[in-house]
């Protein structure tokens, strides 16, 4: 199978209230573990690479080759969109879909609004004749956001359907309390505001920052039309916790495999348990359905 844009699976999950997950890569252990884990749910899912780690993983082509291949060496047959998570600039975007990725988000949240709808649409230019999928963001998520640590600040609704008409956007980022990293207390979701939005922008919302958001609360608002949630930080705490366990359980070892595999096998057992919460599992092949379509 190759790669797909995010535009039909998010589509398809938005109309069937559940969501497809977006999990994001920080070293190879990720790429196995999150399409292992999507292959065996039969679920559409989302590997992303954050635009800050982009070095670190080693560019823009190595990402995407190497997420390219492996789908094809481990016989990958669920629907898998490669994503850029917070794309920091206009050509940042550019660049990665030269490279390969099919789908990437643009967050210009931080500057103006008139500034984020312009350099949005002009990311839409170049990805939509590519069949690229687009997402923006309007607001701010709280926590470490592209390496700044800051307050959250809802989006507002009257930008949300302006940047939705004036981009032609396959998804928005809107936020409405959510936090990057851990949680202090429990989340405050916005779902007023998240119902009003979703009905006037009419296409898929993303929820970002939902690692640790209790179940009831992350099941409301994918029935409210969040049809993307992006998980980074439950898989690499699950990921931590189990190296340090591994060391410390055999503290003599040089083995690589015998100290990575537990590490990634907890990476893709958190993947699975979020694709169930986001009730994705065996969603695939409807995707392909409407892929056909
Ligand atoms: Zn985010």
């Amino acid at each position: 199978m190759t790669l797909v844009s995010m535009k039909e699976m998010l589509q398809q999950a938005r109309e069937q209230q559940y969501a497809v997950g977006q999990f994001n890569v920080n070293g190879l252990s990720w790429v196995h573990a999150i399409l292992d884990a999507a292959q065996s749910e039969q679920a559409p899912v989302i590997v992303a690479a954050s635009d800050r780690l982009i070095d670190f993983l080693g560019g823009y082509r190595t990402i995407a080759t190497l997420v390219r291949v492996l789908v094809e060496e481990k016989g990958i047959t669920v629907p898998v969109a490669l994503h850029l998570d917070h794309g920091k600039s206009v050509e940042s975007c550019l660049r990665a879909i030269d490279a390969g990725f099919t789908s990437v988000m643009f967050d210009g949240s931080h500057g103006p609004i008139e500034q984020n709808i312009e350099h949005t649409r002009q990311v839409v230019e170049y990805a939509a004749p590519h069949g690229i999928s687009v997402e923006a963001e309007v607001g701010t998520v709280g926590g470490v956001e592209d390496g700044l640590v800051g307050g959250i600040q809802y989006a507002d609704l009257h930008e949300c359907v302006r940047i939705v008409e004036e981009t032609g956007i396959d998804a928005l980022a809107a936020a409405l309390g959510s936090v990057h990293g851990k949680y202090i207390g429990e989340p405050k979701l916005g779902f007023a505001e998240m119902e009003l939005i979703s009905q006037a922008i009419g296409i898929p919302l993303v929820l970002h920052g939902a690692s640790g958001i209790p179940l009831n609360q992350l099941t409301r608002a994918i029935e409210l039309g969040h049809a993307k949630v992006n998980i980074n930080t439950e898989s690499v705490t699950a990921w931590s916790l189990q190296l340090r366990q591994t060391l410390a359980d055999h503290p003599e070892t040089t083995e690589p495999r015998i100290i990575l595999t537990p590490a990634r096998q907890a990476i893709e057992d958190s993947v699975r348990a979020k694709i169930r919460e986001f009730r994705s599992t065996g969603k695939a092949a409807a995707v392909f359905t409407q892929l056909v379509d």
